[in-house]
């Protein structure tokens, strides 16, 4: 190797703070081991590849999704890939599910009249997506929460993405995220996400998000 290609890791695959198997039966271990090493592991190796070639350091993750639009489609696509399953990975997780935290519960109340109606909208939008996407949940402007789609790895924090927010809770609904166990019900696999939300840490990233716009 050339000194030159030697150059210093800038993004590194985060810990996934559970095991593989953690999440069974909703997501099997098997599917959890190839999403997060291959897939998500994918997505950084190939990030910190693009942000070389393209000469670009000392910026951060969100820095760039919020300015997207100017840069290159590999960065696009493995910046968001990145984010997207590290912030999936954290809000799912074993022992969890049940209910809403009452601060989360009231801002559903505030944005969606009834917890049944918001569930009913989310699982809606996550079915709709046609091909690989995410479905999420968003804080906007007036710290209402909203319930929006993109397609491929991008998500609501990029310039260019419509409506935009600060994304809360994601569901990846690109078949690598449940085939295996899955295969073509794409349905019981977006119905049973609600059994292993981590709604602590939901309701934290909201806090965050609420706060963040009087900083
Ligand atoms: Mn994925």
């Amino acid at each position: 190797m050339k000194t030159q290609e030697i150059t210093e890791t800038l993004i590194a695959l985060p810990e996934l703070p559970y095991s593989f198997k953690a999440l069974e039966p909703y997501i099997d271990r098997e599917t959890m081991e190839v999403h997060y090493k291959l897939h998500h592991g994918g997505y950084v190796s190939n990030l910190n590849k693009a942000l070389n070639e393209n000469n670009i350091h000392n910026k951060g993750l969100e820095e760039i999704l919020k300015s997207i639009s100017k840069y290159p489609k590999e960065i696009r696509n493995n910046a968001g890939g990145h984010y997207n399953h590290s912030l999936f990975w954290q809000t799912i997780g074993p022992d969890c599910g049940g209910d809403l935290t009452p601060y989360l519960m009231e801002a559903v109340d505030r944005s969606f009249n009834s917890l049944e109606n918001f569930k009913r909208e989310f699982e809606k939008s996550a079915m709709a997506i046609f091909g690989s996407g995410w479905a999420w949940i968003i804080v906007d402007e007036n710290n209402m929460l909203k319930i929006t789609s993109t397609h491929n790895q991008d998500n609501p924090l990029m310039d260019d993405v419509k409506p935009n927010g600060i994304p809360i809770l994601g569901l990846d609904v690109w078949e690598h995220a449940y085939y295996l166990k899955y295969y073509n019900n794409k349905a019981e696999y977006v119905r049973n996400f609600w059994s292993i939300i981590n709604w602590e840490k939901v309701d934290e990233l909201y806090k965050e998000a609420v706060l963040s716009k009087y900083i």
